[in-house]
């Protein structure tokens, strides 16, 4: 039977390579809605390409351009607008996939609408699970849904955990387990020291050496955010405790992540570093199908080097593992600080190595409000609203 599969953010990284994979296998898969927030032109080629039936963009003006581009030659879409429309789409009865694929929180509604439906959700989307964390879990069990991490960290410690070819969420740690251990590439400033990063360009900090990738994520490669975004993401998927997830330098990004088992052993993932190869995983899961990525050759590939990453020259991967142990609300402030400092460093307001700076101020003004409940998804959007404020404050700050 073809799967419908519905992806959010279609036109961006993760968007593209999903859609890659799914144009592998018309028997399997055919698409029902995509979304987009800009690049409306990239939406309306894929929206032919793929015969989607639904489109999602934010605004009247964007549905209107959607339409002029169009033209009239052929049926267009159905065009929904705005985010209710967004979270309704992804929870709708014409889907049993989503992709995840939005960055940043404002991708949090619609994923865990998703959930709700009790669907097969592909998550890319890791703010989503560090902002929410436990809502996100108790979704997911709740209504039954199958959750395939995508991260492809988190999708390749999937792969060496003990399943049986169901994907939910487990409440404690699988057994045997003692330590999950993130590989990270070090990003593009890894051989350099901190106090050399002041005058740093987005365009440098963008050239990530190994994944091409979005813009936003790809300084948080740079500054190791992304990693410690991952430390949390992975307490969360897989029901384990910070202190028993590790982080290991691996500069050519071949070993995706790994488990390390009570007798010693350690299970390790490996392939070419193409997102392809997890997006494959989850829409196929439990078998494997064709992504289009290469074969890996180690021989070629001659040597996997690992080291451990030093903490003086990575502050936000420090601050990530302060927030996970201080709890939900340090992890939404972690994650709302960091979206507005990238966004203001990719648009020249803030320098590179003021990110952490900010981060670390807007979690420390956030301190009293520790012990807030979390109970529903407006009790997270409107701490984030609060660390958002906050944070820019700080950067207006800085740039006077
Ligand atoms: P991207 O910037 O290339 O694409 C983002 C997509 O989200 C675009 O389609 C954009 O239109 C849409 N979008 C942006 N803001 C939005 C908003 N406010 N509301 C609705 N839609 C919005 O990003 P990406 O690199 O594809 O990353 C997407 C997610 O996947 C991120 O959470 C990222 O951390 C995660 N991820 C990406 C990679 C990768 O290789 N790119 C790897 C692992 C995880
Ligand atoms: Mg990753």
């Amino acid at each position: 039977m073809v799967k419908r599969v519905t992806v959010l953010g279609s036109t961006g990284s993760i968007g593209q390579s999903t859609l890659d994979v799914l144009a592998r296998h018309p028997d399997k898969f055919a698409v029902h809605a995509l979304s987009a927030y800009s690049r409306i032109d990239v939406l309306v080629a894929q929206a032919r390409t793929a015969n989607a039936r639904v489109v999602v963009v934010p605004t009247d003006a964007t549905a209107q351009e959607f339409r002029r581009l169009w033209g009239e030659n052929t049926r267009a879409p159905e065009i929904r607008v705005g985010a209710n429309a967004l979270a309704d789409t992804a929870g709708d009865n014409q889907s049993q996939i989503v992709m995840a694929a939005i960055v940043g929180a404002a991708g949090l509604p619609a994923a865990l609408a998703a959930a709700q439906a009790g669907k097969r959700v592909l998550l890319a989307n890791k703010e989503a699970l560090v902002a929410a964390g436990s809502l996100f879990m108790a979704a997911v069990k709740t209504n039954g849904a199958e959750l395939l991490p995508i991260d492809s960290e988190h999708n390749a410690i999937f792969q060496c955990l003990p399943h049986h070819g169901r994907a939910s969420a487990p409440s404690e740690p699988a057994p045997g387990v003692r330590r999950l251990i993130l590989t990270a590439s070090g990003g593009p400033f890894r051989a350099r020291r901190w106090e050399d990063l002041h005058t740093v360009t987005p365009q440098e900090a963008c050239a990530h050496p190994n994944w091409s990738m979005g813009r936003k994520i790809s300084v948080d490669s740079a500054t190791m955010l992304n990693k410690g975004l991952e430390v949390i993401e992975a307490h969360w998927l897989f029901a384990m405790p910070a202190d028993r997830i590790s982080v290991v330098i691996h500069p050519q990004s071949v070993v995706h992540s790994m488990v390390e088992y009570e007798d010693g052993s350690v299970i390790a993932q490996l392939g070419q570093p193409d997102m392809r190869t997890p997006i494959a995983y989850g829409l196929g899961f439990p078998e494997r199908i064709n992504s289009g990525v290469g074969m890996l050759d180690l021989a070629a590939a001659g040597r996997l080097d690992f080291a451990a990453p030093d903490l003086l020259q990575f502050p936000c991967l420090r601050l990530s593992f302060d927030a996970l142990r201080s709890g939900q609300v340090a992890c939404i402030a972690l994650n709302a600080a960091n979206e507005i400092a990238v966004e203001a460093f990719l648009s020249n307001k803030l320098s590179y190595t003021r990110i952490p700076s900010i981060i670390e101020r807007v979690l420390e003004q956030m301190s009293s409000m520790h012990d807030v409940p979390i109970c529903a998804i407006d009790d997270v959007l409107s701490l984030d609203v609060e660390a958002r404020r906050h944070a820019q404050q700080l950067v207006s700050l800085q740039s006077n």
